[in-house]
């Protein structure tokens, strides 16, 4: 091919307006993936559970594949004729490869390995036959190892320029022999469309970068504003805005249960004044990540607050309070089992705690929240370590 007729065909397929509408598409469906999948892992990381992150990843990749569904029928319905256009299969290299970098996730690795099997499958049944059979199998190997190799090392490829250069051209170009093995063009050609390819995901990648940085400071600015400094569950701002929700729930559907308990340190200032600020400090920490754990653990799905000092609330949503009281006294009697050792020193922590359930009679949020805290005293008035439940004081052993 000469120079001038390359230049030529240059102008042709990069700069008609169908390009431009494919490029613009391809940013639109990787915008709508980035924000899915932003959403979906914020979720994921807050519920901890493995159910949830199994179903996420579910519905990433599915988006994946139906981001190429799309773009594949709009390619058909704005050019029919060329639907091996250049702009076609870089649009839809580049949403393959986007996936790979912004979920982290199995089933999306399982796509981009299965894809090229996937196409030269679609190219022999569309009466292509099986051509150039080892390059295509060669390729593919190599692509799926820079696929498994990309997804053990994403950190270290993602943070280095040349390390993610060299992952795009050979992902880049492995796939183009693939292609080049099913419907054969130009070898010459390849370098322009890897060139072109080069320059999106550059773009896409400094989007990227930047995007994941700004999320970073909303993931960090939340931890900041709805979780306590020094025990690390959630604190009295968001039980503020946690307390409205459930209460408005409830109001809706009254006969799911909703269960409060309220449980508070027992001579909590002795720790501070005998063995120093620090030492009470620790004790409080100790506290919150016993119960915060031994929560997480539970199919209750109890949240936990610190509501100030060495106070701290827990809701339970769907929850009776007499199956609440099970779930907090087993807790409590795991605490009192282990002497907690500070500095040499063996303490005992000891709590007092009040429950009740969330009633109809209960006209506002603090009708309820009055109630629990009046049980809370009730336990500390007939000698601390102590339950309150509905009235009802039982003393812990
Ligand atoms: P009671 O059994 O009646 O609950 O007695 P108490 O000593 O636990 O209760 P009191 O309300 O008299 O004292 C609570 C103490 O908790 C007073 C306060 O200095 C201390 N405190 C509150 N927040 C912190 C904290 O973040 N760190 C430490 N080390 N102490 C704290
Ligand atoms: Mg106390
Ligand atoms: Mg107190």
């Amino acid at each position: 091919m000469r120079l001038d007729q390359l230049v030529q065909m240059i102008n042709v397929d990069f700069f008609n307006i169908n390009t431009v509408i494919i490029a613009l598409i391809t940013i639109g469906l990787i915008t709508l993936m980035t924000i899915l999948t932003y959403f979906l892992e914020q979720r994921a990381l807050r519920l901890r559970q493995r159910r949830f992150t199994i179903l996420a990843h579910g519905y990433e990749a599915a988006s994946l594949v139906v981001s190429m569904i799309l773009l594949r029928s709009i390619c058909v319905t704005i050019d029919p004729e060329n639907m091996l256009s250049w702009s076609y299969a870089t649009a839809q290299l580049t949403v393959l490869l986007f996936g790979l970098y912004t979920m982290r996730n199995l089933a999306v690795e399982i796509i981009n390995i299965l894809m090229p099997i996937f196409f030269y499958g679609q190219g022999m049944y569309l009466g292509k036959g099986a051509h150039f059979v080892a390059t295509f199998i060669i390729m593919t190997v190599l692509l799926s190892g820079t696929i498994i190799y990309f997804s053990r090392h994403r950190s270290s490829v993602m943070g280095s320029q040349w390390r993610y250069l060299a992952l795009q051209l050979v992902y880049g170009g492995t796939w183009w022999f693939i292609i080049w093995s099913v419907h054969r063009f130009n070898l010459a050609y390849t370098i322009n469309v890897l060139i072109i390819f080069i320059v999106y995901m550059w773009i896409i990648r400094f989007f990227v970068t930047r995007i994941s940085a700004l999320i970073t400071k909303f993931t960090q600015l939340d931890q900041r504003v709805n979780y306590d400094e020094l025990t690390g569950v959630r604190n009295r701002a968001n039980f503020d805005t946690i307390k409205n929700e459930v209460f408005d729930a409830y109001k809706k559907r009254p006969n799911a249960a909703v269960t409060m308990a309220m449980f508070d340190i027992d001579h909590f200032k002795k720790f501070n004044d005998t063995y120093g600020h620090m030492t009470g400090d620790a004790v409080l920490k100790h506290v919150a990540t016993h119960f915060e754990t031994a929560l997480f653990k539970q199919t209750t799905h109890g949240q936990l607050f610190r509501y100030g000092g060495e106070e701290f609330v827990v809701i339970f949503r769907g929850i009776p309070a007499e199956q609440a009281r099970t779930t907090i006294t087993a807790i409590r009697d795991d605490l009192q089992k282990e002497t907690v050792d500070f500095n040499g020193q063996k303490l005992r922590v000891t709590v007092s705690f009040g429950i009740s359930q969330l009633q109809p009679s209960d006209v506002t949020f603090d009708d309820w929240f009055n109630r629990v805290d009046h049980y809370l005293y009730l336990s500390k008035e007939a000698g601390r370590n102590r339950i309150t439940v509905e009235g009802t004081t039982l003393v812990l052993s």
